[in-house]
């Protein structure tokens, strides 16, 4: 964009205005010269001619004298007849004593006589002519008077030749003015433009380096070193900020490090701190269980009354302690960001009244009402969330109000609006009628460790964390806690959920085409064969021998394809139970193997697969690789019976089974710890065979799982996603058949985070994971001593 001047035009160069504005000056100057100078020319001319025609005039009249005395017309016609030598004299009239004409002399006839005159010396002034009027006397008395005309033409012309030189002189010194100027532009201008074009220079190239030379003129040359001294200066200050950002940048990096530094050590403190409660807790529960379950055993044997009593505290001292443990471990993993919650679907009102149905007895022990009313009623509410954590909330609201409540009621409201195409709002609230808090306390008592005076653990024991923990569980469900209160008339606890609604959980989805839902386990018959059971997991082992002893089957173990290969060529095997995934050689190249005809006489053999991946891909692969059926892990003694049932003849009889229970092949979070169905699964199945199976299982299971777990924290720290996937497999698989569902749930998504290369959630999950694999590992021991 070109500059523009305030009146919009083009700005001029400073040469153009100095030359516009000395011709405007030389132009006036000399107009006003060329004026004064022809005026003054015209006015002295005209006043020489006037003068000199004036002692002409006075000739004339004293030789007049006497032919108008003497009335000689004649002798006047003569005299005035010698004008004609003189060249401006145009006409002479000689007037009598009337001032009438007398005698005339007319150069031309253009020229007019003036007929009457006044007899006194006077002038008249035209534009042409000037007349000039004399009297005649004699010796004192006037006789008449004489008037000449003079032409003003000769004196025009001099004027019009004065004009010419002067305006030829006004061109010489226009001329002379111009060549002024452009000697001129070459010392002011030249400096002012080399100036301006070395400041383009820097705006344009940003060169700093170049200068100024110096000037003829005492102002550019000012001008020039105030301009240097400039660019000086901002080259000093250029290479300040230079040094200033180098050192900010060795600031910034050092810095940097020093945070990541603290940074890292924080983590590592924190994943220390994260650790060592997990393992804390671990190594509490252990003894703990053996407390709590050793007290149960004590109970179950002959005590006197006081015996008793002691160990009935004792339980529930060892209970309280325990759930202390939880709080801790529970907080402490909303603090580090390990807390992830479930998406699982659910019943809202069942959920609800479970929870309700825990303080019945703590409520009618304090002689409170304890209701519960939801909105909508009766009707099913199921929506997709986080169970077990919900159930912790309200568990720990509803704990609180009856422990802060001595008469009066403690009612539970659940409000459901359902708005469609959008998530559900739910308003939970927990109302008591108890001592109510002191508003001062209210801001602090979602705080950690906060109570809402120090008198309360004093009375009312407690840690301070159910507020703490459930505050953070709502806000990680995405709603809000908050509460109302009046000392001494109670208090409202609301929770504010939005919660997407679920069509509640599809009832036949779990199980594998094909397969038909369990019917009653007295239909069971037996089946007749022997089996190759290729399976690595020595509780899956267990579990899948146990059950083909129960339907009459004769079978062998093999630990992987290889060792399956090399098996049939020994014995004889009537069908084939596959495991996939083994190491060595897994059941897909194994098939491939026997389909290919590797061992002789077992090309067509029936091979069934046994999965823990229930994809309808994997059932492909399955297929894909020359299986004939495909059956998924944990399963049923029925859906083993079905699955293998046309491909075997008939047994003898029914079945050794008891009650059959299905196995839930995915379980919630929100379950116990160990699947009671499964484990009275194993244990029909252990009454039927005469075998300690349960035990058995479970050794077989502390025997594998601790390693497994250490290989999945390993290859978890080591990103060896591989190694991961590998070791969940295993463990998910043990965990489904020993009824540890909880750990069998989180050991599937590890092995999905494995299988997509997501270590960092893979990383999150483990937090989880350890402190379930503990209490799982607890459990497990702690019953194998129950029962021994
Ligand atoms: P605690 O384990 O001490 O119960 P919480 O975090 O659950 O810890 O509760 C913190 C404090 O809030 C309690 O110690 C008590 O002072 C106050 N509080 C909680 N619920 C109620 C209630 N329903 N009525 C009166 N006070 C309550």
């Amino acid at each position: 964009m070109k500059p523009t001047s305030s009146t919009g035009n083009r700005p001029l160069t400073l040469a153009e205005r100095l030359r516009r504005i000395n011709g405007a000056a030389l132009g006036i100057s000399i107009t006003i010269m060329v004026v004064i100078t022809i005026l003054g020319a015209l006015t002295v001319n005209l006043l020489s001619l006037v003068d000199a025609n004036r002692v002409q005039t006075r000739v004339l009249a004293e030789n007049a004298a006497a032919s108008l005395l003497f009335g000689d017309e004649k002798a006047a016609l003569d005299l005035l007849a010698s004008l004609r030598h003189s060249p401006d004299a145009r006409a002479a009239v000689i007037y009598d004593g009337d001032g009438r004409p007398f005698a005339r002399y007319q150069s031309t006839t253009a020229i007019r006589i003036n007929d009457q005159v006044r007899l006194r010396e006077y002038t008249d002034y035209g534009l042409t002519t000037v007349r000039l009027t004399q009297p005649i006397t004699m010796e004192g008395r006037t006789l008449g008077a004489i008037q000449i005309a003079i032409g003003l033409r000769s004196l025009y012309a001099q004027m019009l030749v004065l004009i010419l030189i002067t305006a030829l002189a006004a061109a010489l010194a226009l001329l002379a003015s111009r060549m002024l100027m452009t000697r001129l532009g070459t010392l002011v201008i030249r400096p002012v433009a080399d100036l301006t074009e070395l400041m383009g220079r820097v705006t344009q190239d940003a060169d700093l380096g170049v200068r100024a030379g110096d000037a003829d003129l005492l102002e550019i040359n000012t001008l020039a070193r105030g301009f240097n001294g400039m660019l000086e200066e901002i080259q000093e200050r250029d290479r300040r900020l230079g040094r200033q950002k180098e050192h900010l940048e060795e600031e910034v990096a050092t810095r940097t490090f020093e945070l990541l530094q603290a940074k890292e050590a924080a983590e590592a403190a924190n994943r220390a701190k994260g650790e060592f409660l997990a393992t804390m807790s671990h190594e509490i529960r252990t003894p703990m269980n053996g407390v709590l379950g050793l007290t149960e055993l004590l109970l179950n044997t002959p005590l006197d009354a006081r015996q008793r009593r002691y160990a009935e505290t004792a339980i529930q001292a060892s209970r309280q302690l325990l759930s202390i443990i939880d709080d801790i471990l529970d907080f402490s993993k909303a603090e580090s960001g390990h807390m992830h919650l479930e998406l699982l679907d659910f019943e809202l009102t069942a959920l609800v009244r479970d929870c309700v149905k825990l303080f019945h007895e703590s409520a009618a022990g304090k002689g409170l009402k304890l209701s519960m009313d939801f909105s909508p009623a009766d009707r099913p509410l199921w929506f997709q969330g986080d169970p077990l954590r919900l159930r912790q909330v309200v568990t720990n609201l509803l704990s609180n109000a009856i422990k802060f409540t001595h008469q009066g009621e403690v009612q539970v409201r659940v409000e459901v609006d359902r708005v469609s195409g959008q998530a559900d709002t739910i308003v939970l609230m927990v109302k008591d009628t108890g001592i109510g808090i002191a508003a001062e306390a209210r801001e602090k008592i979602f705080d950690r460790f906060a109570q809402a005076d120090g008198s309360t653990t004093r009375r009312y024991g407690g840690t301070g964390l159910g507020l703490a923990i459930s505050n953070r569980l709502v806000e990680l469900m995405g709603g809000s806690l908050s509460m109302q209160s009046t000392p001494g008339q109670g208090s409202t606890f609301i929770v504010h959920l939005k919660l997407q609604a679920s069509d509640g959980p599809a009832v036949s989805e779990h199980l594998p085409d094909g397969i038909a839902p369990a019917r009653d386990s007295h239909d069971i018959g037996t089946l007749a064969g022997r089996i190759l059971l290729v399976e690595d997991n020595p509780v899956n082992q267990l579990v899948a021998g146990s059950m083909l002893e129960q339907l009459g089957l004769r079978y062998s173990i093999a630990n992987n394809g290889k060792e399956a290969l090399s098996m049939l060529d020994a014995i004889k095997a009537d069908l084939i139970l596959m495991d996939c995934r083994m190491p060595v050689m897994d059941g897909y190249q194994a098939t491939a193997a026997i389909r290919r005809g590797r061992v002789s006489g077992y090309r067509d053999v029936p091979i069934i697969a046994l999965t823990a991946n229930t994809s309808k891909q994997e059932q492909q692969h399955c297929l894909a690789a020359g299986m004939q059926a495909c059956l998924s892990k944990p399963h049923t003694l029925r859906q083993l019976h079905d699955i293998l049932q046309p491909w075997l003849p008939a047994g003898g009889g029914p079945a050794m089974g008891g009650a059959e229970a299905a196995l839930s092949p995915e379980s919630p979070d929100d379950g116990p710890l160990l699947d009671p169905r499964t484990l009275a699964e194993l244990r029909s199945l252990n009454e039927s065979t005469g075998h300690h199976l349960l035990i058995k299982v479970f050794q077989a299971f502390l025997d594998t799982a601790p390693s497994l777990a250490e290989q999945i924290k390993t290859a978890v720290a080591a990103e060896d996603a591989e190694s991961l996937r590998r070791a969940a497999h295993a463990l998910k698989s043990s965990s489904g058949n020993v009824g540890a569902m909880r750990l069998a749930n989180i050991c599937r998504q590890l092995e999905a985070c494995a299988r997509d290369q997501r270590m960092d959630a893979a990383g999150r999950l483990l937090g989880e994971f350890q402190p379930l694999s503990h209490a799982t590992l607890d459990e497990i021991s702690h019953r194998i001593r129950a029962a021994t």
